[in-house]
C-alpha cells in the first residue's frame, strides 16, 4: 500500500504531530489545503499505527506544565478530559526508613540521625520531613494532573474527528523497511506464526506500507527506533544508558480522603534511596501513584513491584492509602538519557519524534509536553515542505525540522538537563546535588563523570549482599528459588529484614493479582515471541539472572538449563528487560543480551 505519510506508535510525540497535522490538511470548503504527492488533488494520505490492543494502552505520564499542550489547544478545558485536573498543592517529601530495611549510605544515615535529633523544628511528620524549598525547576504550577490514557484516548477521538488522518490500533510494526539509507515506509508484523515467528496455518505476511515520510514517535525502548539506531549508528558521544522502569498503580482513595485534585507529591529516600515515589491526584477520588527504579540503582534485584508496595506502606503515605483500592496498573520505561541520547533525528524519508527521539527532559522529570512539541515542530515542517512540493529528504528535513527543534524551549532546556542525572552514578546524595548544579549553571558545568551502560555498574549478587548473606546462604536460597521457579528478590529481601506485604485484597494484592486486577489480558495467538534471549550461552553463565527479577509482569521465569523462559501472555511490555539484561553482547558493550521486538497484547487500561 503507498500513503504519504505513515507513522509508528500513538504516544503523545505522535498525537502532537497529528494534532497540528489534522487541522491544516484541508480547507473549510472540503479542498485540499495541500495536495498528496502520490495522489495530485487529493490532501495526503495520513495513517498511523498503534501496537497496543486501543489508543492511550501503550502510554502513561500524569503531572505536566502542559505548554506545549496549551499552545496547540489554546481552548483546553480541563473539565472536558476525564481524570484532568489543573496542578494545586505540590510538596517534595523525603522518607525516612521506618523498618530499617534499606540500604543507605553512611552520609545518608547521618543525615537521618540529624533529622531525626531536629524533628522538632523541621516539617517532620510520620518518618517524613517535607523539604521546605524546591527548586524551580521542580515545579508543575499551572499545569495539568491528567491520565495520560484518558487523555490520548480524548485527543485520539479529536483528531479522527477531523477525517483527515486514521489511526490503527493493535498493530504493531515489525520494521522499517531500508532502501540502502533512505526509510521507504514500513512493514506490519506477520501473522499465523508461531512463537519462534514460524509460519503455521493462516499465515499471513506482514503488509509493506510504502511512505513518503515515515514518523518514529515509538516510544524509550520502541523496535523501529533501535532499528535506526543499529543501523545508522548515533551522533558521536551520543548514547542511550540511562533508563528507568515506572510503576504506577490508579487508585480509588479512601472515601473522605482529604487529597484535594491536582495535589502533586514527589518522594525520594524509601524503599531504597535511589527509588523516586510520585503520587498525583485526579477528580473523584482517583490518584496516580507510583515508583521508579532507575538503570543507576546498584542493587540486583531491581523489583519495582515490590518496593513498589514498601513505599505505599510508608506511614507517612499509609495513612491516606489505608483503605483505598486498585483500579488498574502498569509499567512503562521512560528514557532518561534525555539529549545525549539523541539519535540522527532525520535521514532519506525518515523523522524521530518524541522520548525515542531524546526529547525528555532528565532535569525536570518531564516528558509528555516535550514528545508533543517535538510531534508538533515536525508537522509545521511536513506542511511546509509539502506546500513548497518539496520531498522529505534529510537536508530539507534538517532545514525544517531539525531548525525549528533546535530553536525552540525543548532544545534550551534539554542542554541544561544534558548532564544534570551524571552524579546518580556516585550514589543519590551527588545526584541531587547534581542535579542542583546544573540547574544553577544552567547546564554548562559537570561535576561528574558520563554515564557507564547500566550492566558495567551492576555488582553480582554476591558482592552487592556481601555484608548481608554469607555467600553459601546465598547460593542456597538461589538454589531454592531455581527449584520452585521463583524469582529470588522475595527470599533475599525477607533474609535482609523487609517484612513481609500484608494482602488486604483491595491495594496490597500478590503480584499476579494486580496484573488482573490492572487490566492485563491475555495475548493474541499467532505471533512470535517479542522478547527473544539473544545468546543462551550467556544466560547460561549468567549469576544474576536480573531479567527474571526486574520484569513487570513476572514473565520472564527460571528456565531450562540457566536459559530464563518468556511467556508472552504475561508480559506488559514495559520493555525493563531489554535494559536491566546483566550482561551485554560480544563486541557492543552498549547492546543487550535480550531482544525487545515490535508485539502485540500488553495491558488494557486507558487509565495509566
Ligand atoms: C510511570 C511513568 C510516569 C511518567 N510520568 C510523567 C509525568 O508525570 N509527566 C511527564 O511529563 N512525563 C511523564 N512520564 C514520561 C512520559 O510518559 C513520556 O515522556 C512520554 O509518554 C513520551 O511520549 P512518546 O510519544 O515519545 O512515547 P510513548 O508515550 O512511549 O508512546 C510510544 C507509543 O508507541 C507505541 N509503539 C511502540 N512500538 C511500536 C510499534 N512497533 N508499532 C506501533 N506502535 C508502537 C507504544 O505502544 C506507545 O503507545 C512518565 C513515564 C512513566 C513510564
Ligand atoms: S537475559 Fe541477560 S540478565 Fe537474563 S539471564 Fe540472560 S544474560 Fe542474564
Ligand atoms: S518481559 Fe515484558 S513485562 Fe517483563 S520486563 Fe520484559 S517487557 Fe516488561
Amino acid at each position: 500500500m503507498d500513503v504519504d505519510i505513515v507513522c509508528v506508535g500513538f504516544g503523545p510525540a505522535t498525537a502532537g504531530f497529528l494534532t497540528t497535522l489534522s487541522k491544516q490538511l484541508v480547507n473549510a470548503d472540503g479542498t485540499p489545503a495541500v495536495e498528496s504527492p502520490t495522489q495530485p488533488g487529493l490532501p495526503p494520505q495520513v495513517l498511523c499505527y498503534e501496537r497496543a490492543d486501543d489508543l492511550g494502552f501503550g502510554v502513561s505520564g500524569v503531572v505536566t506544565r502542559a505548554r506545549a499542550l496549551r499552545a496547540s489547544m489554546p481552548d483546553l478545558d480541563p473539565g472536558h478530559i476525564p481524570m484532568a485536573a489543573p496542578v494545586g498543592e505540590e510538596k517534595v517529601l523525603y522518607l525516612l526508613d521506618p523498618v530499617g530495611a534499606s540500604r543507605r549510605s553512611r552520609t545518608l544515615r547521618l543525615a537521618d540521625s540529624l533529622i531525626r535529633a531536629a524533628e522538632w523544628a523541621l516539617p517532620f511528620e510520620c518518618d517524613a520531613v517535607e523539604l521546605p524549598w524546591t527548586p524551580a525547576f521542580l515545579h508543575k504550577h499551572g499545569g495539568l494532573v491528567l491520565s495520560m490514557g484518558q487523555f490520548m484516548q480524548w485527543v485520539g477521538a479529536q483528531v479522527q474527528s477531523t477525517g483527515t488522518v486514521q489511526i490503527w490500533p493493535g498493530t504493531p510494526v515489525a520494521q522499517a523497511l531500508l532502501e540502502e539509507n533512505r526509510v521507504v515506509g514500513v512493514r506490519l508484523l506477520d501473522q499465523g506464526v508461531d512463537k519462534t515467528g514460524t509460519p503455521g496455518d493462516g499465515f499471513m505476511p506482514g503488509m509493506d506500507i510504502r511512505a513518503a515520510l515515515t514518523v518514529v514517535g515509538d516510544g524509550p525502548v520502541g523496535p523501529i527506533g533501535q532499528q535506526l539506531d543499529a543501523h545508522f549508528g548515533l551522533p558521536e558521544r551520543h548514547h542511550v544508558r540511562d533508563w528507568a522502569i515506572g510503576m504506577k498503580f490508579v487508585v480509588d482513595l479512601p472515601e473522605g480522603t482529604p487529597l484535594k485534585p491536582g495535589t502533586v507529591w514527589h518522594t525520594f529516600g524509601f524503599p531504597e534511596p535511589e527509588l523516586f515515589g510520585f503520587l498525583y491526584v485526579h477528580p473523584d477520588r482517583l490518584a496516580s501513584l507510583g515508583l521508579f527504579v532507575p538503570s543507576w540503582f546498584d542493587s540486583p534485584i531491581r523489583t519495582a513491584y515490590r518496593y513498589l508496595q514498601h513505599w505505599m506502606l510508608h506511614p507517612y503515605l499509609w495513612r491516606y492509602l489505608r483503605g483505598a483500592k486498585l483500579r488498574s496498573w502498569g509499567a512503562k520505561t521512560l528514557g532518561e538519557s534525555g539529549r545525549r541520547g539523541e539519535p540522527h533525528l532525520v535521514g532519506d524519508g525518515f523523522a524521530r519524534i518524541g522520548e525515542g527521539s531524546g526529547s525528555t527532559n532528565v532535569l525536570t522529570g518531564s516528558g509528555v509536553d516535550e514528545a508533543w512539541a517535538t510531534g508538533v515542530q515536525l508537522a509545521e515542517a511536513a506542511l511546509e515542505l509539502l506546500k513548497a512540493k518539496k520531498p522529505f529528504t534529510k537536508q530539507n528535513l534538517d532545514e525544517t525540522y531539525v531548525r525549528r527543534r533546535r530553536a525552540s524551549w525543548v532544545e534550551e532546556e534539554a542542554r541544561v538537563a544534558e548532564k544534570s542525572r551524571d552524579g546518580f552514578q556516585r550514589g543519590v546524595v551527588s545526584g541531587m546535588l547534581g542535579m542542583v548544579w546544573a540547574s544553577l549553571t544552567n547546564g554548562r558545568f559537570s561535576l561528574f563523570k558520563s554515564p557507564v551502560p547500566p550492566h558495567a555498574r551492576l555488582k553480582t549478587l554476591e558482592d552487592y549482599f556481601r555484608d548481608r548473606v554469607p555467600p553459601a546462604e546465598l547460593a542456597q536460597l538461589r538454589k531454592e528459588c531455581a527449584i520452585k521457579g521463583v524469582s529470588l528478590h522475595a527470599a533475599l529481601m525477607h533474609r535482609c529484614g523487609w517484612p513481609a506485604i500484608p494482602y488486604d485484597g483491595r491495594l496490597l494484592v500478590s503480584h499476579q493479582d494486580a496484573l488482573l486486577l490492572g487490566g492485563k489480558v491475555q495475548a493474541p495467538p499467532g505471533y512470535s515471541d517479542h522478547v527473544v534471549f539473544l545468546y543462551p550461552n550467556l544466560c547460561e553463565q549468567c549469576g544474576t539472572k536480573l531479567c527474571i527479577e526486574a520484569c513487570s509482569g513476572q514473565a520472564i521465569a527460571p528456565g531450562e538449563k540457566g536459559v530464563p523462559a518468556f511467556d508472552r501472555e504475561k508480559c506488559v511490555h514495559c520493555g525493563a528487560c531489554l535494559w536491566n539484561c546483566a550482561q551485554a553482547v560480544p563486541g557492543n558493550p552498549d547492546r543487550m543480551n535480550i531482544a525487545f521486538r515490535a508485539g502485540t497484547g500488553g495491558l488494557h487500561s486507558a487509565e495509566n
